[in-house]
């Protein structure tokens, strides 16, 4: 008999009708046969509710404190989904990540799955019941409560998945998969039928929150089948596969954009070799991820460095460079919260040049300028003005053509 997990994200259980309407597919589903184990997020909304109650305690809660707060959004909507099952008729067994003992390390707040024990959710399975998990959470070997970071409902799914050796794994989502851009911003996005690992790797990385980068990473790793598709209509969704030869003739798969950015620029930075690094490493010591760098030419043996990093650690760097600035005897230290990052991401690009050049020159159209550039083999990524992020993405979907179908050699359709 197969395994299937099947995931549910916020907006599928964000009401009671919803949470209904969700145990109804798990019963058409189990009726098929299959042997299905089931993960959910916390309600829509209500992560952010408990982050905001033990934000009104401290600016800067213990993040070991925080995580049992936000663990509970997860224990909530287990609960109301078996108690919606068992109207139906279906047991089903409830296990929070310490209960199933998802195995966390102890970077409360963004900890990283090590490890998950199947013992219990076999025997759950062999007794004929339904095991629901709750998302995003996970224990040390101490015993405390972890959570994996937002969108973490993803990652707890796939690791689950993979530690069943599961046949599939569904992401049921508010949308009927993954599209070339968000489409919310842009209404004429097409849902992809397919897309290979490494290109949902760097849109998920690069802000395409459909799913978490991390769980990208464990499926390819672990090939779990992987599959994202809707709750809320009758979907065939995306499935993320292993990259095809045909692949490479689709130039770009999709355009992401990012608010999550901040800029910190460190002016008249002495062009000495060994200054960046000494810039560079209190910033990592403090686990702060650097994203774009760019220094400029020097002049008269000064240069500028710019970097980002994500907003919410902004203010943390900021502090860090100026110290750093102080130590190697740079000028003044400029941070801009106002900035965004849009990216263009295909396998295509590696055999077909001109990417950026199209990129820049639907943005010179629209009067947008660029601040930063970073490319790697199958993305380019530009730092904006937040103002323009939507614009942005609107504009390069509509220059590369995204809104058409694309087909391959053989005439299949992405
Ligand atoms: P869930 O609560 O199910 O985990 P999320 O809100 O985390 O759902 O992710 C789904 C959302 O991702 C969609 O509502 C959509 O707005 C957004 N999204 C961003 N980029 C894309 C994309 N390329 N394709 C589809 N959805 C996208
Ligand atoms: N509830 C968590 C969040 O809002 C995890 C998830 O939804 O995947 O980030
Ligand atoms: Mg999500």
């Amino acid at each position: 008999m197969q395994i299937i997990v099947q995931k549910f994200g916020g907006t599928s259980v964000g009401s009671i009708e919803r949470i209904q309407a969700v145990a109804k597919l798990i019963s058409e589903e189990a009726s098929k046969g299959h042997r299905l184990v089931v993960v959910v997020s916390a309600m829509a909304g209500e992560t952010d509710r408990l982050l905001g109650l033990s934000k009104k305690l401290s600016s800067q809660p213990s993040a070991l404190h925080q995580d049992v707060v936000l663990a509970a959004g997860e224990q909530v909507a287990i609960g109301l989904l078996g108690i919606a099952l068992h109207e139906l008729g279906i047991s089903s067994q409830l296990f929070l990540g310490h209960q199933i003992r998802i195995l966390t390390d102890d970077i409360h707040g963004a900890a990283r799955i090590q490890r998950i024990e199947t013992d219990r959710l076999i025997a759950c399975l062999d007794d004929g019941k339904i095991p629901i998990i709750a998302g995003f959470q996970g224990v040390t070997e101490k015993g405390d409560v972890t959570t994996i970071g937002r969108g973490g409902g993803d990652t707890t799914a796939i690791a689950v998945a993979a530690a069943l050796k599961a046949d599939r794994c569904d992401i049921f989502t508010d949308v009927p998969g993954v599209s070339t851009a968000d489409p919310r911003m842009v209404s004429d996005a097409r849902v992809l039928r397919k897309i290979s690992s490494e290109e949902m790797l760097e849109l998920a990385d690069a802000g395409a929150k459909v799913l978490s980068s991390r769980s990208v990473e464990i499926a390819a790793r672990y090939q779990v089948p992987l599959c994202v598709r809707s709750s809320f209509e009758p979907s065939a969704g995306t499935m993320i596969v292993r990259e095809e030869d045909s692949m490479e003739n689709v130039l770009i798969s999709g355009i992401t954009l990012s608010a999550n950015e901040a800029k910190v620029a460190i002016r008249r930075v002495p062009d000495e070799v060994g200054i960046p690094a000494r810039i560079f490493q209190p910033i990592a010591e403090a686990n702060i991820n650097v994203d774009m760098i760019l220094q400029n030419i020097s002049k008269d043996g000064l240069t500028d460095l710019t970097f980002t990093v994500p907003k919410g650690d902004l203010k943390r760097a900021m502090e860090l460079a100026e110290a750093a600035a102080r130590d190697v005897k740079a000028g003044k230290v400029e941070a801009a919260g106002d900035v965004a990052k849009v990216s263009v991401v295909g396998i295509g690009m590696r055999s077909h040049a001109g990417v950026a050049h199209t990129m820049f020159e639907a943005l010179a159209k629209e009067g947008i300028g660029i601040q930063m550039i970073s490319t790697s083999e199958i993305k380019v990524s530009l730092i904006i003005d937040a103002k323009y992020g939507e614009r942005a993405v609107r504009a390069l979907h509509q220059a590369f053509d995204l809104h058409k179908p694309h087909t391959d050699l053989v005439g299949n359709e992405r």
